[in-house]
């Protein structure tokens, strides 16, 4: 990308875009407005991750927000499912959290949420687009301006209803002792991940948990960013290692052997945890591995797919009646306590279910299905759309008899497993992700249809 590209990535997930290039204060001010226009007054919450430029994003979004007639109040740095907590417990009208997510400092975002505490749905998203679109906020004159107040402390308050949810297995975590190393990437989980580990009786060593917003590794908690995690999780013998991202609603493990075990395995393990105690139905976006699928079916579960992105995980959840779920990132969704993607309820459900098996980390992988995962990406082309109408046509060379599903992009299950590609919510990418039950036909089919989409 060329330094002077514009960014800026609209959709039901946020607006996200690079700072000062695409992402500036006047268009945040904007957009608060008419979302704070739609609400029609009332309360709002605003948060936010640690990235530099999140304060100047938090005043442009109060003063938007404040502009009409709208009571803003600030809780400050806290991971995006805290946001979604607050909503609900304020009985606010709704909520701005402003995280760029995984994205690296030089992005920032605003995610939306209403007064379910959660993510705004594709509806509610066109009318927000539709408002903004108009330049038709609602603007008061100055008596009749919003408030905004400061409330902090969230972050111990999430961790003390994250600790009162029933199915957590308090008792039995204390006994294990176990020794967790945290990386927070500096990011929103820095307090409260630690905080509620501490809570549970483990021992916490922390690194990159400094929430100054300085990004020392990859932003995204997947293998490759994790080496000083690992390095630390051998140092100190500890049971496991927890990484999430920037805005602590995805979490990843590394194993006391000090392996980085993907982050699908975080939600093949809440599933695990919450089935075994409470049967239902089980809701997974379209990319997630078939790990989870497998668990959830053994432990009698009914497997509902949904389009990815937390809303759309979220509203199949709500029809399906499903009583976890979430999306393969290392996103858990117990919807039970909330209705969001949320690391510190996936790092006590993981504690919970170590627990009651008496496995340690790399034992209880050991009992999942093996299955070889390759997620990839790459530039999405104009005539992407017509490209995927040839690839279906010719994939049984690939892939011999298939289903399909065209809800998101495109999804192939076949006998040795399954693959999808689909243009990206946040980026101008398209991701490709090829799971099979062997390492050859995966990294095969990977380079294969990667060739026919470049
Ligand atoms: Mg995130």
């Amino acid at each position: 990308m060329k330094s002077t590209e514009k960014l800026l990535v609209k959709s039901t997930s946020g607006i996200r875009g690079l700072v000062g290039r695409g992402l500036e204060p006047a268009l945040a001010t904007e957009y608060a407005a008419a979302f704070g226009t739609l609400l029609g007054g009332g309360k709002v919450v605003v948060g936010r991750d640690t990235r530099p430029s999140g304060s100047m994003f938090v005043r442009a979004v109060t003063s938007g927000l404040v502009s009409v007639g709208v009571d803003v109040i600030d809780i400050g740095i806290v991971p995006t499912p805290t946001v979604e907590i607050a909503i609900k417990q304020l009985k606010a009208r709704g909520g701005i959290c402003i995280t760029a997510s995984h994205n690296p400092a030089e992005w920032n975002a605003l995610k939306f949420f209403n007064n379910q505490g959660e993510f705004i749905t594709p509806k509610q998203y066109r009318q927000l687009d539709k408002m903004f679109n108009s330049k038709a906020a609602g603007f008061k004159p100055h008596n009749k301006l919003g408030s905004v107040i400061s409330r902090p402390g969230w972050a111990a308050e999430h961790v003390r209803k994250t600790l009162a949810v029933k199915i957590i297995k308090r008792a039995a975590i204390r006994k294990r002792k176990f020794r967790v190393v945290v990386d927070a990437v500096n990011g929103a989980g820095s307090e409260a991940l630690p905080l509620l580990l501490d809570k549970l009786g483990a021992k916490v060593i922390k690194i990159n948990c400094n929430s100054d917003g300085n990004f020392t590794r990859g932003p995204e908690p997947v293998a490759k960013n994790l080496s000083r995690l690992i390095g630390v999780v051998k140092k100190h013998k500890a049971d496991l290692g927890m990484a999430c991202d920037p805005d602590a609603d995805r979490l990843a493990l590394v194993d006391e052997k000090g392996r980085a075990i993907g982050e699908e395995l975080t939600l093949a393990m809440a599933v695990a945890a919450v089935l075994s105690a409470k049967p239902g139905p089980t809701v997974i976006n379209l990319s997630t591995s078939k790990v989870t699928h497998d668990v959830a079916e053994s432990l009698g579960s009914k497997v509902h797919y949904s389009k990815v992105g937390e809303s759309n995980v979220v509203e199949m959840m709500r029809a399906r009646r499903g009583v976890i779920g979430g999306e393969g990132n290392g996103g858990v969704i117990y919807p039970a306590f909330h209705a969001g993607r949320d690391a510190l309820i996936a790092a006590a459900l993981v504690l919970s279910h170590l627990a009651a098996s008496g496995r340690t980390l790399s034992e209880q992988v050991e009992t999942f299905p093996k299955y070889y995962n390759i997620k990839t990406k790459g530039q999405l082309k104009s005539n992407f759309a017509s490209k995927l109408k040839q690839f279906e046509r010719r994939a049984h060379n690939l892939v011999g008899k298939f289903k399909v599903d065209r809800r998101d992009g495109l999804r192939f299950d076949f006998e040795q497993g399954w693959l999808q590609i689909r243009s990206s919510n946040t980026e101008p990418i398209y991701r490709l992700i090829v799971e099979t039950n062997s390492k050859a036909l995966t990294s095969r089919l990977s380079r294969q249809v990667k060739q026919f989409f470049t």
